[in-house]
């Protein structure tokens, strides 16, 4: 990555729309060659695999359920076979949400923070022989401050913080990156329902864009954030402030 050019390939996982989308396209501009991951949505997927390589970048869809535990030795084989190159990016995006649902701790907790901690530690394999790599862990606000119904999800997103400094922290000395990412607000089939009057609370008084949470991604991917490590980037319009 020195004369600013990805070496390696990066890995998407829930790309198949939203903001996982908005990344995938990003970083495939920057030169990466990007695994588009996604769960049921082939379709979804594939369209954002046709808009890359329509822009002239390279892409795969790949579909994987991230809880599954086979699915990151499966996508890791996948990336590396379709693109010959070691996978030097990750952004741990899949997520669920399921509000007011206490039966629902495991399905949250399984998707959104113990998948991510096996992918990363599938990518660290690669990325600390290479000695570089990016990792960027999309959190949210709510594991930062309260959100009353949101329980099961909150703790996910504040472990997920949590599993980001502390890997981080052991592998900084390796020319690997692990930063989280905090969305607050933002326009996806994920908030579609949110009542829009909840958006007096936000300082900035709108939703955000995927765009603008990728951008903070294409950012802590690139060369120039070497030195940024542990770190959480709220994109929040100022809600956790
Ligand atoms: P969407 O619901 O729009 O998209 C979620 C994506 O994750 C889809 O591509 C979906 O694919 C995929 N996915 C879900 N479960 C799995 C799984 N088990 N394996 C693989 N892929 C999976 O969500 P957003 O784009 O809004 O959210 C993206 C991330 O950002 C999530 O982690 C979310 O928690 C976080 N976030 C979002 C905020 C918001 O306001 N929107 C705020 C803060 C954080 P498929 O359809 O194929 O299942």
């Amino acid at each position: 990555m020195d004369d600013g050019a990805p070496r390696g390939s990066a890995l998407v996982t829930g790309a198949s729309r939203g903001i996982g989308a908005a990344i995938a396209k990003v970083l495939a501009a920057d030169g990466w060659p990007v695994g588009v991951n996604y769960r049921a949505d082939r379709g979804g997927a594939q369209a954002v695999v046709e808009q890359i390589e329509g822009a002239g970048g390279r892409a795969v869809a790949l579909g994987a359920d991230v809880t599954d535990p086979r699915a990151s030795h499966e996508l890791f084989e996948a990336m590396e076979s379709h693109f010959d190159r070691p996978v030097l990016a990750l952004v741990n995006n899949a997520g669920i949400n399921r509000d007011d649902l206490c039966d629902d701790w495991s399905a949250v907790l399984d998707t959104d923070l113990t998948a991510a901690f096996r992918l990363i530690r599938r990518a660290l394999r690669t990325m600390l022989r290479a000695r570089s790599g990016r990792i960027v862990n999309i959190s949210s606000v709510v594991g930062l401050r309260a959100n009353p119904g949101q329980a099961n999800y909150a703790a996910a997103k504040a472990g997920l913080i949590a599993l980001t400094k502390t890997a981080a922290v052991e592998v900084a000395r390796r020319g690997v990156t692990i930063n989280a990412v905090a969305p607050g607000w933002i326009e996806t089939e994920m908030t579609s329902e949110v009542p829009k009057e909840l958006l007096e609370a936000v300082p900035a008084r709108r939703a955000g864009t995927p765009a603008e949470v990728a951008a903070c991604v294409r950012f802590l991917t690139s060369p120039e954030a070497g030195y940024i490590t542990a770190a959480v980037l709220t994109v929040d319009g100022g809600l956790a402030a």
